[in-house]
């Protein structure tokens, strides 16, 4: 999402010049707003279930695309805690951190991927943002070339 007004004085912003970058800025000095549009953490969980990876495809995705579970932190959340509510929000099981992975950019989305393999346990129900998941050997998992399959790819070498 892009700001087009200044969010704390309500100003359309106006492109210029800041530390080395064309940004959006509030053109009232005494206001100072600049629109970094930064990146957004999203923490990643390679779940690893019954000796299956479980890949999720969430509501209104195409057919065959799925992925990780993943999802934003709240505030005052470690990572760690992050990823393991998103684990039982989004499939109803409980996990252990078994190793971090890596830290990803998705630039498409401006975010940067922070991603856990996880070992889960319990009986999978779908929380309501999902739409389907499956179980796939880890030996038939083939990443796909951005942001999560990254992990993905980074996890299949180093358990070989
Ligand atoms: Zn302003």
């Amino acid at each position: 999402m892009a700001y087009r007004f200044c969010p704390q004085c309500g100003r359309p912003l106006a492109e210029r010049e800041e530390s080395g970058r064309v940004r959006l800025a509030c053109p009232d000095p005494a206001c100072g707003f600049i629109y970094y549009d930064n990146p957004l953490p999203v923490v990643a969980a390679i779940v690893e279930h019954e000796g299956n990876v479980i890949l999720v495809r969430s509501k209104g995705w195409p057919e065959k695309l799925f992925g990780l579970v993943t999802g934003f932190l709240e505030r005052d959340e470690s990572p760690e805690e992050g990823v393991l509510r998103e684990l039982r929000e989004e499939l109803n099981l409980e996990g252990e951190i078994v190793s971090f992975v890596g830290v990803y950019p998705f630039t498409p989305r401006n975010q940067v991927v922070i991603a856990y393999h996880i070992r889960a346990t319990g009986k999978i129900a779908l929380g309501e943002e999902l739409e389907a998941c499956k179980a796939i050997p880890p030996e038939k998992l083939r990443p796909w070339p951005m942001g999560t399959g990254l992990a993905v790819r980074d996890w299949l070498k180093a358990r070989v």
